[in-house]
């Protein structure tokens, strides 16, 4: 069975909501909101049941619930549909942690786009997420006379979210990050705005009716959410969303079950304290952190070969990652369904990681992937490292000055193969100029161990910034590009 801490991407859902939704598509399958019969009346029913329940869990009314295909739809929903009834010249501000979802929407829509919210109340809308998918931190809404846009993708997993103290005129969430299938969410709209809207998809189910008058189509908008949701409906998404929210409740409610997840996060945190890394945050079950000389993603996949699920990147927030100056970082993402024990195996593969990577590249270096002959080159070069006797041939095949193969021979140190497979795997594919900009990200890495996404697998090489005799041996294999 695998450990799995990446419960901010997605919460798997437990048995009573995958019952609920088996249910579903056992016993009454058929299209909501239209159909006579039995099975249809029940689907209809189980929409509205669980509008209330959405409406109930958020201190909203049902009739301010849209059902979404989750956050992103969502927050591009209310982007669009704020820049048709305010024009795009109007005023946005959103956060600044914010998740991708909740920046290019705005971007896309209104002309000009203010990151921070110093000045939120000089803006006609303010867009921001209430809780960082990066670093777990709370951020509460500005109090605004503006239109409050909340992202709580991450916020209703740990947090009761009531919209009117929150002062949220929208609200969007998924309902996969708390247990309920994907593809499945809420957009919260509060009612006098909703009437306000026009909406951004056409088609059955949010009209009343459709008449060709005088040779056009005149259509007659059905009231509150249905006017947003054209087209069937998830069903079996919305019955099991349902579910979950129903769950959470006989659970105790998000308040208990978030104060186990934050017990975790202080046990997680003293753990991970004692390891050779870097932990940038830890709160409400996000522990943000890398390795100490390991890139993220290395982390990220020897956790996955000992069976832990941990996620790795800029997690879809790259403005605001660089902002930190963290980079690519390594997130674990805690559920109160996480036990002490599943910490333990996460802090006991952490700890292996140096050495799992050491092994990697001496690996690399006895076993290379890049190491041959080129039958026609463009340029080949004998490399000799004097100080150790390392000797590498290294040939490169350029087609329109772009580099198409690149093999080595010879030997060497494990460090100095290992590099030079590295380096002719990494060159394929970037012109000569391109391969120089490489070099010379790689030379920092081997002598700071500053490590840039842009060397992929050559990260691996950041150890050698611990052995300063053995840089020569790293870079020996890339005086080819001299
Ligand atoms: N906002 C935040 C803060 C998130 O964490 C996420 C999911 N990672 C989203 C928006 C987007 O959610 P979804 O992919 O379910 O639409």
């Amino acid at each position: 069975m695998s450990v799995y801490l990446d419960n901010a991407a997605t919460k798997v859902p437990a048995p009573e909501v995958v019952k609920a939704v088996e249910e579903c598509f056992k016993e009454f399958n058929a299209n909501p909101l239209r159909g006579m019969y039995e099975t249809s009346l029940r689907a209809t029913a189980a929409v509205a049941e669980a509008r209330e329940t959405v409406a109930k869990f958020i201190g909203a009314q049902p009739d301010e619930i849209v059902f979404t295909r989750g956050a992103t739809e969502g927050l591009n929903m209310a982007a669009m549909m704020l820049a048709r009834l305010f024009g795009a010249d109007a005023t946005v501000c959103v956060g600044e942690a914010e998740h991708h979802s909740n920046i290019l929407p705005w971007v896309k829509n209104f002309k000009k786009v203010d990151f921070g919210l110093g000045q939120a109340a000089e803006h006609k809308i303010v867009a921001l997420s209430t809780m960082s998918n990066v670093t777990g931190a709370i951020c509460e809404a500005p109090k605004v006379n503006g239109i409050v846009v909340v992202d709580a993708a991450q916020y209703v997993a740990h947090r009761i979210i009531d919209v009117k103290k929150l002062g949220a005129d929208m609200l969007a969430f998924s309902g996969h990050k708390i247990g309920a299938p994907m593809g499945v969410g809420v957009l919260y709209i509060k009612r006098d705005l909703m009437n306000k809207l026009a909406p951004v998809y056409y088609g059955g189910e949010m009209v009343n009716g459709v008449e060709m008058m005088g040779g056009e189509i005149a259509m007659n908008l059905a009231a509150g959410p249905q006017k947003f949701e054209a087209g069937t409906l998830n069903l079996p998404g919305i019955v099991g969303l349902a579910a979950a929210i129903k769950l959470i409740e006989a659970r105790g409610g998000i308040e208990k079950l978030n104060q186990r997840v934050v017990e975790l996060t202080e046990f997680a945190k003293n753990k991970m304290a004692k390891l050779d890394c870097q932990i940038y945050a830890a709160e409400n079950g996000i522990i943000t952190f890398n390795m100490n000389g390991v890139h993220a993603h290395d982390t990220a996949e020897i956790c996955a070969r000992n069976d832990v699920c941990v996620r790795a990147g800029y997690h879809c927030a790259e403005p605001y990652l660089k902002s930190l100056g963290w980079g690519a970082c390594v997130r674990v993402s805690l559920s109160a369904d996480n036990t002490e024990s599943d910490i333990e195996k996460l802090v006991e593969v952490l700890g292996a990681v140096p050495e799992a990577i050491k092994q990697e590249m001496l690996e690399r270096g006895n076993y290379p992937e890049c190491k041959g002959e080129l039958s026609e080159c463009d340029l080949s070069r004998n490399l000799v490292n004097e100080s150790c006797g390392d000797e590498i041939t290294v040939q490169v095949k350029l087609a329109d000055d772009v580099i198409v193969d690149a093999k080595w021979s010879g030997h060497g140190c494990a460090i100095s193969q290992a590099s030079a497979d590295y380096m002719c795997e990494r060159l394929v594919g970037l012109s000569l100029e391109q391969a120089k900009e490489v070099r010379k990200k790689f030379e920092q890495l081997v002598v700071s161990g500053k490590e840039d996404d842009v060397l992929l697998k050559l990260n691996r090489l950041a150890e050698v910034s611990r052995m300063p005799a053995r840089v020569n041996c790293a870079k020996l294999a890339w005086k080819i590009l001299d």
